[in-house]
């Protein structure tokens, strides 16, 4: 299933999109209700609403390596590195994110994203991908020169819309072999698979819960392959993940 957050003449709602037609459900993870609208007459929304949003640093080590972040001697991270983003890092398909005046930096990193079905407190790998409810396209905006400059990534990775999200979420999907694309302009700059993650869904999840209970609605976002880069007022930034769909996001 495809489901949709989205609003419709004031209102928020969640849906289930069938072809062209959006049913409405009767909350998220809810019912189908009678009621459905055209999907070219709907505002779409980032497809959750969390009280968080984990997210996996380096988490393909071609990326680590780009980044010369490779630990002493070349090694991998033993353990995934995490941080997190707030709700009002949220922006929705094809929002118009402003480029902060206090950044000369701004970079785009594509990632899989992931929405949690239910709360989730020491899960074990065998089991956890039973805790996600499905994946979504999700853009990990970053100010690297801020990211370098301050004590910790609070306002590099934290300011607001620093974290769209969409078009929607896909609950019919197997992470582990999945084509995780960025474009700039059109022009194709990151092109990573999901086989290529050090730390995989299951293994981040039983990790985190070990000490952070997920919410139903919390987003997990899994890291980013290599071919980072910056961005400039004007640009058009697409996320596709292979079996999702592609995240549209404007930089104003
Ligand atoms: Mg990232």
């Amino acid at each position: 299933m495809r489901i949709v957050r989205f609003e419709k003449e004031g209102h928020i709602h969640w849906g289930e999109i069938d072809q062209q037609l959006v049913h409405v459900l009767t909350g998220f993870m809810g019912e189908k209700t009678a009621v459905g609208f055209d999907l070219t007459e709907i505002q779409l929304l980032a497809p959750a609403t969390p009280s968080k949003i984990v997210c996996v640093g380096r988490n393909y080590a071609d990326h680590i390596k780009e980044m010369g972040n490779m630990g002493p001697g070349g090694d991998l991270p033993k353990e995934p590195g995490l941080f997190l983003k707030a709700p009002n890092t949220l922006a929705n398909p094809e929002q118009t994110v402003l480029y902060p005046s206090w950044t000369e930096n701004l970079h785009f990193e594509g990632e899989l994203g992931l929405v949690i079905a239910r709360r989730a407190q020491n899960v074990k790998k065998e089991n956890a991908l039973d805790y996600v409810y499905g994946y979504t396209c999700a853009l990990d905006l970053t100010a690297r020169d801020r990211q370098k400059s301050d004590l910790q990534w609070f306002r590099a990775k934290g300011a607001d819309h620093f974290c769209p999200l969409g078009p929607w979420i896909e609950t019919e999907l197997d992470p582990f072999h999945l084509q995780v694309m960025t474009r700039v302009n059109g022009e194709t700059r990151q092109n990573g698979n999901t086989e290529n993650m050090i730390f995989d869904i299951p293994t981040v999840l039983e990790y985190v819960t070990q000490f952070m209970t997920l919410e139903a609605g919390d987003v997990v976002i899994t890291g980013t392959p290599d071919g980072v880069g910056p961005l400039n007022r004007g640009d058009r930034v697409e996320v596709e993940v292979e079996g999702i769909g592609v995240l549209v996001t404007h930089i104003g």
